[in-house]
């Protein structure tokens, strides 16, 4: 327990769910029935692993009260979901960090710790666009793109690191931290689509400029992006593929028509006919929401 500081009261049922972004740390108060109580937003400080520490740590401290026992994190970067380390991140700067000992011990409670996108889908399986069905493939479109599994009704525990798929032998150079070429990040992330709008429309041009101008050269991110979905279906056959993330969220049917196209002649039959693409029904809420639903689990 941190210095100074109460425990929670004996029976208290709730926790504060915190989604680190590449832009922006969002957290809420969250009942087991997913429902969100009061929330919290702040820029991602991305100057030094200590900021963001202490960003995520003041952030919790600003929504606890007596009712919250536990906190749960989910963070962009590869997850240990055993020690609860994460290991390296693509786009921030969070590097073998323990968020579980590290957090929990200076916030002097239960702590959990998962991948953004497997949080994502947990929620969205749970509450959202997936509900009901067995296996569920997510993609969040944001800064980076990241990816969840659930396989037979369960969150598939490794990497799936599913923005980091090659879809373009050779291809345009992957962002922050990763080496490869012609991964799915560097083709369908937000982060590429403001690259695209810049090219298109001028300097300081942005993804949501393309959106709002219902641009057709948002079709090619949303054909790259149903190549990329196709592999996953040949691989996963899942009933449903959701697609989230702040820019996945507000481009909707433009990626996603232009991405239906591309499953039907990617995925084997029947799987690319079956497959269900559906925008998170938990909108930016999707990340927070897994969050939460982990620091359950630590009770
Ligand atoms: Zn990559």
């Amino acid at each position: 327990m941190g210095p100074g500081r109460l425990p929670p009261t004996v029976g208290a049922s709730r926790v504060v769910g915190v989604d680190l972004g590449g832009t922006k740390i969002l957290a809420g108060i969250v009942d087991d029935d997913g429902r969100v109580r009061e929330t919290r937003e702040r820029a991602t400080p991305t100057s030094s692993q200590d900021a963001l520490i202490e960003a995520l740590l003041e952030t919790v401290e600003e929504l606890r009260d007596s009712d919250v026992a536990a906190a749960g994190f989910a963070v962009p970067a590869r997850v240990d979901r055993r020690t609860g380390v994460a290991l390296g991140a693509v786009n921030i700067p969070l590097h073998e960090l323990s968020l579980r000992d590290e957090l929990g011990v200076r916030l002097g409670l239960p702590v959990a710790a998962i991948n953004d996108a497997s949080a994502a889908a947990l929620a969205e399986h749970r509450f959202g666009a997936g509900r009901g069905s067995s296996n569920l493939v997510m993609l969040t479109l944001g800064t980076g793109v990241g990816g969840g599994v659930v396989i037979d009704g369960r969150l598939y525990d490794g990497w799936a690191e599913l923005g980091h798929m090659v879809v373009v032998l050779d291809g345009e150079p992957c962002f922050g931290a990763c080496s490869g070429r012609g991964h799915v990040e560097a083709y369908c992330s937000g982060t590429a689509a403001d690259r695209v709008a810049e090219r298109e429309l001028g300097p300081g041009a942005t993804a949501h400029d393309l959106v709002d101008q219902r641009h057709p050269a948002l079709t090619p991110i949303g054909h790259c992006l149903g190549a990329a979905i196709g592999s996953l279906v040949n691989v996963f056959d899942p009933e449903v593929v959701v697609i989230g993330g702040g820019f996945g969220i507000a481009a909707g049917d433009l990626l996603l028509v232009p991405a239906r196209s591309a499953v039907l002649r990617e995925a084997l039959a029947p799987g690319g006919q079956q497959v269900r693409l559906a925008p998170a029904e938990l909108g930016v809420a999707a990340g927070m929401i897994g969050a939460a639903l982990v620091a359950y689990e630590a009770l």
